[in-house]
C-alpha cells in the first residue's frame, strides 16, 4: 500500500517535471509505445514521458535514481530485439525523445550536423540535402526511426561499406547519465585524442548506461553520380568474387551490395504482386550502387564492364542496370519491402549474424544443414547486407508442423547456428543488438573477461540499475 502510495508520489512528480501535455498516463493511449514493431514484447508503464530539453531530463533520471525507477528510452520504437519496451512489471517509466526533434546546427564547411536525438532519420537525411550534404546512414525502417536509436543500437544500414556503422559517423555527443548528471562533449573535431574517448560507451549500449539528447554526426558531399543494378549471380561464392572485382575494377566506388535469395523474389511476387526481375528465375541476387562524388567519373560504363568481365568468368548470370532515377528507386523499393513483407510471413526463427565475408558461403550452407537436421522440410529466406559479412536469415516454420513444436525446436536451432558462428569467428548480433532478444547469447558467446567488463561498466554507470534495467546485461 505504502509502496503504490510512493509510486504515484513520484509519478505525479514526473508529471509536473516535464509538464502538462507532454506525458501520457491514459492507458489506452499508451499502446503503440508498449509493443515492439514485430510484436513480440509487450510491457506495462505507468507513465510516458515526452521531455522537451536536456535539463527535464537530468531532472527525471536525478528523480527516478533517488527512488530506483526504471527508466526505458525510447526513440522511434523500431527497434527488433525489444530493447525500447518496459517490462511487464508495471514499474518502468518510458521516457520517449520525440518532442526532442531539432536540427541545431547545419556546418557545410565542416561537413557537421548537430542535432537533438529525437530527429526521425529521413528528415535528417532530407535536411542534410536541402545544404548539399549526404547523411548516409540509411536503412529501411528510416521513415520513423529516430537518430537517438540509430546511435543508441550502432545501427547499421544499407552503407556501412562506404561510410561506416552509426557509430562510425558521430563526432560528438550530450548523454544524460542516470544519476541525472549530463555529459556534454558536442565536438565537432575530427581529431581528439584527449583521454578515454566516453563517448563510445554510449554509442551501441541501447540505453543501459545513459541518454543521449544531442548529437554533432559527420556529413559527406553528396553524390553527383550514382548507378543502381540488380545482379543475378551464379552462387554465393560468385556474390563475393563479384564484390571483391568491383571494387577492384571501380576504385572502391561501391557504396551497396545487397544480397536476396530467390525465396524472397518469391515472397515479394506473392505478397506484393510485383514482376519478376528477369524472364528467368535465377537463385541469387545483388542489389549492386555505385556512387561518386566526381562529376566526370563514367559509373556506367564501369559497372557495365565489370559486369560483362563477370559474366565472362561465369560468376554472373544476368544483369539489368538501372537506367533512370525512378528505375533505381524501383530497385532499391524491393529491397526495403522486404523486411516489411516477412514479418507477415508467418512463424519463423530469425537471424541477424556476420561472418568476414569469404565465409558467409559457408555460414549459410553449414546453418541450412543443421536447420534441416532438426526442423525436416523448413525451408529459409535469405537477405542482408552481404557487403558488410551481414545476413538476415528466416527459418520458416514447414506448413505441416505445429506451432509448438516449432517453438520446442527454437532453442535447439538456434544453439546450433551460433555454434557455427563461433567456429567461423563470427557474431550472432550483427546490426540489431542485444536488448531482451539475446541476453542469453550475450552470456553463452562472451568471454568472462568480457562480460566482466560490461558489468563493471554498467555498475559504475548506473549503480541503481535504473538504465534500461534488465536489457542486454
Ligand atoms: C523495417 C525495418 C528495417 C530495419 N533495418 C535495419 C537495418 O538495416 N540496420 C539496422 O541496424 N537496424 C535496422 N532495423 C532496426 C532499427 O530500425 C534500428 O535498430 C534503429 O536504429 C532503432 O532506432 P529507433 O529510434 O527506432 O530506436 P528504438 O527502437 O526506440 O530503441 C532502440 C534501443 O535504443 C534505445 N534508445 C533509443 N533512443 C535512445 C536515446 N536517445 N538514448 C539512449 N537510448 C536510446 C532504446 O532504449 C532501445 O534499447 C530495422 C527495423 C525495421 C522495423
Amino acid at each position: 500500500m505504502n509502496e503504490s502510495k510512493d509510486l504515484d508520489n513520484i509519478i505525479s512528480q514526473l508529471k509536473s517535471i516535464v509538464g502538462e501535455n507532454n506525458y501520457i498516463d491514459d492507458v489506452l493511449k499508451m499502446e503503440s509505445y508498449l509493443i515492439d514493431w514485430r510484436k513480440q514484447y509487450k510491457g506495462l508503464s505507468p507513465l510516458i514521458l515526452k521531455p522537451l530539453n536536456t535539463q527535464i531530463i537530468s531532472e527525471i533520471l536525478t528523480l527516478c535514481n533517488e527512488y530506483n525507477i526504471g527508466v526505458v528510452p525510447q526513440g522511434g520504437n523500431t527497434g527488433l530485439v525489444g530493447g525500447s519496451i518496459p517490462s511487464e512489471s508495471g514499474l518502468e517509466v518510458v521516457l520517449s525523445l520525440e518532442k526532442m526533434n531539432k536540427i541545431l546546427d547545419i556546418d557545410t564547411i565542416n561537413f557537421t550536423m548537430t542535432l537533438e536525438a529525437g530527429c526521425i532519420l529521413s528528415e535528417v537525411q532530407d535536411a542534410a540535402l536541402k545544404q548539399e550534404r549526404l547523411f548516409p546512414l540509411s536503412l529501411a525502417a528510416e521513415g520513423s526511426c529516430q537518430i537517438g536509436g540509430n546511435l543508441s543500437t550502432n545501427a547499421g544500414g544499407t552503407a556501412v561499406l562506404n561510410y561506416g556503422n552509426a557509430k562510425e559517423l558521430v563526432l560528438g555527443l550530450e548523454v544524460v547519465l542516470a544519476d541525472g548528471s549530463i555529459m556534454s562533449s558536442l565536438r565537432r573535431l575530427r581529431k581528439d585524442n584527449a583521454g578515454y574517448d566516453l563517448k563510445q560507451l554510449f554509442l551501441g549500449s541501447e540505453g543501459t548506461l545513459g541518454i543521449i539528447t544531442k548529437a554533432v554526426i559527420k556529413l559527406f558531399p553528396v553524390p553527383i553520380n550514382k548507378v543502381t543494378s540488380i545482379v543475378a549471380t551464379t552462387n554465393l561464392e560468385s556474390s563475393i568474387k563479384l564484390l571483391a572485382k568491383l571494387r577492384e575494377q571501380t576504385g572502391d566506388t561501391i557504396n551497396a551490395f545487397e544480397y536476396f535469395d530467390r525465396a524472397c523474389i518469391d515472397a515479394l511476387i506473392n505478397k506484393e504482386g510485383i514482376k519478376d526481375i528477369f524472364d528467368k528465375k535465377y537463385e541469387h541476387y545483388v542489389l549492386v550502387e555505385l556512387s561518386s562524388s566526381q562529376k566526370n567519373s563514367d559509373l556506367n560504363l564501369l559497372l557495365e564492364n565489370s559486369i560483362a568481365l563477370a559474366i565472362e568468368d561465369k560468376n554472373v548470370n544476368d544483369a539489368i542496370v538501372a537506367s533512370n532515377e525512378t528505375q533505381s528507386a524501383q530497385f532499391w523499393s524491393l529491397r526495403e519491402t522486404l523486411p516489411v513483407v516477412l514479418k507477415n510471413i508467418g512463424k519463423y526463427i530469425v537471424f541477424d549474424i556476420s561472418v568476414p565475408i569469404s565465409l558467409l558461403p559457408k555460414l549459410i550452407s553449414e546453418s541450412k544443414k543443421v536447420c534441416n537436421e532438426i526442423c525436416k522440410n523448413s525451408s529459409s529466406i535469405i537477405f542482408g547486407h552481404i557487403g558488410d559479412g551481414n545476413i538476415h536469415y528466416y527459418l520458416i516454420k514447414p506448413e505441416d508442423m505445429s506451432e509448438a513444436n516449432f517453438l520446442d525446436m527454437k532453442s535447439k536451432i538456434k544453439k546450433s547456428v551460433y555454434d557455427i558462428l563461433e567456429k567461423l569467428d563470427g557474431s550472432f548480433s550483427a546490426e540489431h543488438g542485444i536488448g531482451l532478444a539475446k541476453k542469453q547469447e550475450l552470456r553463452d558467446y562472451s568471454s568472462n573477461t568480457e562480460i566482466g567488463l560490461m558489468r563493471v561498466i554498467k555498475k559504475s554507470l548506473d549503480p541503481n540499475n535504473i538504465m534500461n534495467p534488465g536489457k542486454v546485461i
